[in-house]
C-alpha cells in the first residue's frame, strides 16, 4: 500500500501546504480521501495520477476545506480528454446526498457523470469489502459528522492506514485504529500548546497514536504559524513511535 499526502494544510493558503487531500494506492486501485480546494490539481501534481484513475473517493466531512473540489473533479471528468467508463464510488458521512444535491442545484448537468456510473453512499456502520481492501470508518468528535477512515489491504500481514479527518478522539476512533497494525494520519490543526475545539494539537494526536498502538504518526492539517520541528517535538512528548510532519507530496510505502 502506498500513501501520498496531497494536501497537508488547512483552509488558509500557505506556500507548500494545500488543503486536505490524501491518496492511497491499494490492490491496484486508487483511493482518494477528501478533496479540499485545489486538490484536483494537487492529485496530478503530487500524485502523478490521471483523474480517471480514481476508483473510490472518501469524504471525512463536508466542511469546504475538505470537499470544495468535488464539483471541479466531476466537471473535469466530463471533458472529452478525461472521459471515463469505469464506475466511481463516493462514500461519506451523513450529509453526502444533500451535499451532492446542492451541487446539482448550482451546477446542474456540469456535475452529472458522463459515460460512467456514479454511486454515492452514506456510511453508517459496518466494514465494507472493496476490491483489494477492507474499508472501515468511525465518527470523531467534530462540529459536524466527521468520519475517520481505515483502509486495510487484503494481503496477509500487511498494515492498514487510518486517516482521521477532523476532530478529537472518540471511543469509536480508538477502537477503529487500535484493533490492528496501522499507520495513523492525524490532523493537527491546533498548533503546539494550543487548544481548538473539535481539533487535535500535536500532543493530543500523539496521545491518540500512543493509545492506538500506531506504528507511525503522520501529522497533517497544519495551520500556518507553527514550525514543523515544534509540532514534531510536542507530538513526541506523548507518542513513543516515529512522528512525521507531512508536507505536500510526501510518499510513504506502508507495509
Ligand atoms: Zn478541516
Amino acid at each position: 500500500m502506498q500513501y501520498i499526502t496531497i494536501g497537508s494544510g488547512t483552509t488558509i493558503p500557505q506556500s507548500g501546504r494545500s488543503a486536505p487531500c490524501h491518496l492511497v494506492r491499494v490492490g491496484g486501485r486508487t483511493v482518494v480521501i477528501d478533496l479540499g480546494p485545489g486538490s484536483t490539481w494537487g492529485l496530478v501534481r503530487h500524485g502523478g495520477i490521471d483523474l480517471r484513475d480514481i476508483d473510490l473517493l472518501l469524504f471525512t466531512h463536508f466542511h469546504m476545506d475538505h470537499c470544495a473540489d468535488l464539483a471541479p473533479l466531476l466537471f473535469a471528468l466530463r471533458s472529452r480528454e478525461l472521459a471515463r467508463t469505469s464506475p466511481l464510488l463516493i462514500l461519506g458521512p451523513r450529509g453526502l446526498h444533500e451535499h451532492y444535491r446542492n451541487l446539482q442545484a448550482i451546477w446542474e448537468h456540469n456535475v452529472a457523470p458522463a459515460g460512467f456510473h456514479l454511486t454515492l453512499e452514506e456510511w453508517t456502520h459496518g466494514e465494507l469489502s472493496w476490491t483489494g481492501c477492507i474499508i472501515n470508518a468511525a465518527l470523531t468528535s467534530h462540529s459536524v459528522p466527521n468520519l475517520a477512515w481505515r483502509i486495510d489491504a487484503l494481503d496477509a500481514g500487511s498494515c492498514g492506514i487510518v486517516v482521521t479527518g477532523d476532530g478529537q478522539a472518540t471511543e469509536a476512533l480508538t477502537d477503529l485504529a487500535g484493533s490492528a497494525d496501522h499507520v495513523l494520519v492525524a490532523e493537527s490543526a491546533a498548533g503546539p500548546g494550543t487548544l481548538l475545539e473539535g481539533h487535535l494539537n500535536p500532543a493530543q494526536a500523539g496521545d491518540l497514536a500512543q493509545m492506538c498502538g500506531s506504528k507511525k504518526l503522520i501529522l497533517c492539517h497544519i495551520n500556518p504559524g507553527s514550525g514543523s520541528m515544534a509540532i514534531m517535538k510536542e507530538a513526541m512528548t506523548t507518542f513513543e513511535g516515529e512522528v512525521i510532519v507531512a508536507e505536500d507530496g510526501m510518499v510513504f510505502d506502508i507495509e
